[in-house]
């Protein structure tokens, strides 16, 4: 998991290329050849954090009938996914965050109401009413998941990566996270607790890392841009070398 980026693929490209995938797919197995048909799943599939192709043919099938019958503007789901895509992300809980280690007061009424200290920089609504904020000490280190689906806070992260929504990480965040940790690079001490956090979509977490040492003399905006989306879900540690470390 550790390191995989998430590539940039546009929602029409990836709905496009998943029915491709599939035709491909149909077309090998006709051919009697099971050898190619795995194939070519695991060309459609490359990489654990793929979504799988079925679940996008059937947006895709369903965004088709609704835009037919006229019940949805096409382009109005594209601005909905852009707004999410680019527009509210994981910046935003970067400025929580930040606020959080510069300002004390702030930090305390993050840690007592996450939703409403978070709605206070003007980040709230769907998938973020329900918000709390865990801290990361020297002694405690949190991790969110959701082992039921996908929930995430929207608001304050975006929206979640793959590997987030995966089986393989649903499972062994719970299981084993000492390990799924080591896989994203941070092997903690035996006395460091770990607690993870299972969001549901009534309660959405959100990790307030550890202050990386040596910031003492940035802003909260240099401070921002340490902070990264794994950092608040609990798979990294800020640092001071930022989201480049
Ligand atoms: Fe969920």
């Amino acid at each position: 998991m550790a390191g995989e980026a998430d590539a940039p693929v546009g929602r029409r490209q990836f709905l496009s290329d998943a029915a491709a995938g599939t035709a491909g797919l149909v077309a090998a197995s006709n051919m009697g050849s099971t050898a190619q048909a795995d194939q070519t799943a695991r060309q459609q599939n490359a990489g654990p954090q793929a979504a799988p192709s079925d679940v996008a043919l059937r947006v895709k099938a369903l965004e088709s009938i609704l835009v037919e019958k006229g019940m949805v503007d096409p382009a109005t789901i594209d601005a909905v996914i852009e707004t999410y895509e680019s527009k509210i992300g994981p910046r935003n809980g970067a400025r929580v965050i930040a606020k959080a280690w510069v300002d004390a007061a702030y930090r305390t009424r993050l840690l007592s109401d996450g939703t409403a200290a978070i709605a206070e920089l003007g980040y709230g609504g769907a998938q973020g009413e329900h918000m709390v904020v865990v801290e990361n000490t020297p002694a405690i280190h949190n991790l969110v998941v959701c082992t039921l689906c996908s929930c995430y806070p929207w608001p304050v992260l975006g929206l979640p990566p793959t590997w987030y929504k995966s089986a393989p990480y649903r499972s062994r965040a719970v299981i084993d996270p000492r390990g799924v940790l080591r896989e994203f690079g941070v092997t903690l001490a035996d006395d460091v607790q770990v607690r993870v956090w299972d969001s549901t979509a009534e309660i959405r977490y959100l990790v307030l890392p550890e202050r990386p040492p040596g910031t003492e003399r940035m802003t909260e905006e240099q401070l921002a841009a340490l902070v990264t989306r794994d950092a608040m879900v609990g798979v990294a540690k800020a640092s001071a070398r930022g989201a480049a470390a």
